[in-house]
């Protein structure tokens, strides 16, 4: 049985794809992991990457060839300074040369070393190879799948079992959580706790949780004040920065800390608090769409609608709320990720939008209608509500940026979560009618009668309907 770490759901890295950027990065630091000693030890000759599927046809858009590159370089994405990236890629444009792993020289250029090919491999729709050629011609060849969230599978473990479960609660499905809570008289976050130190200990898990909020933090600040047009040529302004400047006013602060402060004190009327709701999602999508820092929460295309849920719970519902909520929430939302993507998909290519925009919604809900005081019952139906209005969902982002209309989208997803919170912990879940269940049964479903055009390839929908010369 399949297990996933809340860890393995939030991961902190670097914008604007988790599929086509995040996971094409770790495939690259893979690749170079497994072979770097060869590679010492036999000179190399070339390097080239083919990209496949919807990683061909979005990944220009989506930065699929500048993230092949950095993880070639050597860079981890949780802590590579963004001022690197554009030196590193000037100094391969002007040297026609790549350090590999920051030490093995060789002849680069983008343009001829990374190839785009217009055709999909039978596994998943993300697909990127390597080759390296060694002096005396031999050569080894690699396959990667990016199959969502920055999640990657080597082609030639397909098949191989997956190591014993650590788990003491092993989850496969909603219902499986909601026995063990029921028989263990246990809440979700002792089932989801109890999981996560098997794997680590507890000041680890204390210290991951308390980076992932940090980072989820200053992706909604840095959005917020910063100014500009994103990169891509779609000329889309940065709106957080005005709509944030609307809605602090003449507040005042001199740090992040001082900022959360001044919003933990606004207490906004309806129509304010849905503006702050927009303005935290914006913000990180947008830090997002500019190769920003940011945490997949499951995926790039969705990281703003978890912190802007969590942000909405800690300014305006609980301005008393610790950071042992933060975790707690964080925890919730991990653990239904985790479920999705175990019975469904959180991968666009293979599923649309429902599987991005749709799951993080529910992850939101869920942790939102927890905090709320819901009952387990309450919060896996607050997770079906929010994913049953996104079901169907495409992904047709224009002109294959991760920009339109990705970054409303997760504005939306974050006000769905909280709606959905706030029917699920009025419900009485004898009378709730649709398992959390059967509605990710159903998005499978739905994932496999989806025409392709719709699953990020840019082919269809608004990608087709917009263009350039529109924007
Ligand atoms: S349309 Fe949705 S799934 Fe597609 S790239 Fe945008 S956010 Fe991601």
């Amino acid at each position: 049985m399949e297990y996933i770490s809340v860890f393995d759901m939030f991961k902190i890295g670097i914008g604007p794809s988790s599929s086509h950027t995040f996971g094409p990065w770790n495939a690259s630091l893979k690749f170079i992991e497994k072979y770097f000693d060869l590679f010492q030890k036999n000179p190399l000759k070339s390097i080239h990457i083919e990209l496949f599927g919807s990683l061909s046809l979005t990944g220009k858009g989506h930065a699929t060839h500048i993230a092949v590159v950095l993880g070639l370089l050597g860079f981890i994405p949780e802590t590579i300074d963004l001022n690197e990236i554009q030196t590193a890629l000037e100094s391969i444009e002007n040297t026609h040369t790549l350090l590999l792993n920051n030490s093995i020289k060789l002849k680069f250029n983008l343009e001829d070393n990374i190839i785009f090919k217009n055709e999909f491999l039978p596994f998943h729709q993300n697909a990127v190879r390597y080759h390296a050629i060694f002096n005396d011609n031999q050569s080894v060849c690699e396959t990667y799948y990016s199959i969502g969230g920055g999640f990657i599978v080597q082609e030639n473990n397909l098949k191989t079992a997956q190591p014993i479960n650590p788990f003491p609660y092993p989850i496969q499905n909603g219902n499986e959580l909601l026995n063990y809570c029921k028989t263990l008289n246990k809440n979700i976050k002792d089932i989801v706790l109890a999981n996560e130190l098997s794997l680590r200990n507890p000041e680890a898990i204390d210290i991951g949780l308390n980076k992932i909020f940090a980072t989820m933090a200053s992706s909604i600040y840095t959005g917020c004040h910063t100014p500009g047009i994103l990169p891509g040529g779609l000329n889309v302004k940065r709106r957080a920065f005005q709509l944030h400047k609307d809605l602090i006013g003449n507040f005042t602060y001199s740090s992040q800390s001082e900022w959360l402060d001044v919003l933990k004190n606004l207490k906004p009327d309806f129509k304010n608090t849905l503006q702050w709701i927009t303005c935290f999602a914006l913000a990180v999508n947008e830090v997002n769409a500019s190769m920003g820092r940011i945490v997949t929460a499951p995926t790039n295309g969705s990281a703003g609608v978890i912190p802007s849920v969590l942000f909405y719970y800690i300014c305006f519902e609980n301005p008393q709320a610790t950071p042992n909520d933060i975790q707690t929430f964080l925890l919730i939302a991990g653990e239904l990720g985790s479920i999705f993507k175990k019975g469904s998909t959180i991968s666009a290519a293979a599923g649309g939008c429902q599987a991005e925009i749709g799951v993080s919604s529910a992850m939101a809900a869920a942790a939102l209608c927890n905090m709320m005081g819901g009952s387990t019952a309450q919060v896996l139906i607050a997770a079906e509500i929010a994913l049953e209005h996104h079901l169907g969902l495409t992904c047709d982002p224009v002109a294959g940026l991760v920009q339109i209309p990705c970054i409303e989208r997760n504005a939306v997803g974050a006000t769905k979560a909280i709606q959905a919170a706030n029917l699920a912990i009025k419900t009485n879940p004898d009378d709730a009618k649709v398992p959390l269940d059967k509605v990710i049964k159903t998005m499978w479903d739905t994932a496999q009668d989806m025409n392709f055009k719709y699953k990020e390839t840019s082919k269809g929908g608004l990608a087709l309907n917009v263009n350039m010369a529109d924007c």
